[in-house]
């Protein structure tokens, strides 16, 4: 999924410097959206504000950053000295790790979206991800029953023992058992658009929108008269712009996250597998080249992005129903593309 706007930047800039170098003097103002890029969580952060306003960006993007550090701070996997890394080195132990209120956060919606995806959607699915060769690429061939079924022992999101923080005492969480692994990437990157976006809010900020690697949010509108924010879906079979499946429309703060099996994948004995593992099979998911959620906030769509992918559209569309404001898109792994669609989501060409 990419921004039509952001997309189109480059293409566009170039033909502002020559009109402008043909005018000489600035007769003409042209409506460029302002946007600023970094990367961070491993992974590009675009945020994108109204035509012509470079200055706004001076206050916007240090409160951005610091949003995404946070989050990036406590609950990457990938940083020996995480929360989540302590907490995964102490599994088993017995001991209680003490929560910062992000790392608090972010472990309760992720073993709430345990709860709601019946398992679907695992924040302890680390040790699979390793025995698959996500976290190493040192495997060359899918791993053996015997091994996936040991592995699938080490997972199950009821063994993670959160202690909410109280008047008295600040949240803690440990793992029950050894070798149990939280892996928080299906839901992390939502959280932090969303810690991002209240900051703004908080500084008062509107007519914006967040993108941490295909998972935005947006506020207000980007021109005055437009009616929301829109954003390209990508054809999941091929990365040209003009292949675009349709757009559709952010508007009242709303989400849209993207999970695929285009991007993050492990290639075995020829055959790719997909970074989403099904917790209760212990194999990555087949049949579904992407799935887009749309959601009244980002952690929703990130999780449930990843939820959807793995129960597929017929339980994805009954566990829709309960969810308001809440809409999806299937695109499965077959030829020729027949996308699968909620009722509410608007599709537009
Ligand atoms: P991306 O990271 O590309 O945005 P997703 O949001 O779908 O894609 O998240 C995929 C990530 O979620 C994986 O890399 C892994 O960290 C984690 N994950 C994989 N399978 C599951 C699952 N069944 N439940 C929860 N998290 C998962
Ligand atoms: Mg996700």
């Amino acid at each position: 999924m990419k921004h039509p706007h952001t997309r189109r930047l480059s293409t566009t800039l170039l033909l502002s410097v020559a009109l402008t170098a043909a005018i000489i003097s600035g007769c003409y103002r042209l409506h460029l959206p302002t946007t600023s890029r970094w990367l961070c969580m491993g992974t590009t952060v675009t945020v994108t504000l109204r035509a012509n306003q470079p200055e706004r960006l001076a206050t916007i993007r240090p409160i951005v950053a610091q949003a995404l550090t946070e989050i990036e701070t406590d609950l990457s996997i990938f940083r020996p000295n995480s929360t989540l890394a302590i907490i995964n080195a102490t599994a088993g132990h017995g001991t209680p790790i003490l929560l910062s209120t992000n790392a608090a956060n972010g472990i309760a919606l992720a073993c709430h979206w345990a709860a709601v995806s019946q398992g679907a959607f695992d924040p302890t699915i680390g040790p699979l991800m390793n025995l698959w060769g996500f976290r190493s690429k040192t495997i060359t061939e899918p791993p053996t029953p015997h091994s996936i079924t040991q592995t699938l022992s080490r997972i199950g999101w009821t063994a993670i023992h959160l202690h909410p923080a109280t008047a008295t005492n600040p949240a803690t969480a440990h793992l029950t058992k050894p070798g149990m692994h939280l892996d928080l990437g299906g839901i992390a990157k939502g959280q932090a658009v969303d810690l991002a976006w209240h900051r703004l809010r908080l500084n008062h900020q509107t007519d914006f929108l967040i993108d941490l690697g295909g998972n935005m949010r947006v506020h207000g509108t980007p021109h005055p008269s437009a009616k929301g924010w829109r954003i390209g879906i990508r054809n999941p079979f091929t990365s040209q712009d003009h292949l675009d499946i349709g757009t559709i429309i952010l508007t009242n703060g709303q989400a849209v996250a993207t999970s695929g099996n285009y991007e993050q994948y492990v290639e075995l004995n020829g055959k790719r597998y997909t970074h989403i593992i099904d917790p209760r099979t212990g194999w990555p998911v087949s049949g579904i080249a992407s799935v887009t959620v749309v959601a009244p906030d980002a952690t929703t769509a990130d999780a449930l992005s990843t939820t959807l992918f793995v129960i597929g559209p017929q339980a994805g569309l009954k566990l829709l129903q309960t969810l308001p404001g809440c809409h999806a898109l299937w695109i499965p792994d077959t030829q020729p593309i027949s996308p699968i669609t909620s009722p509410g989501l608007k599709l537009q060409k």
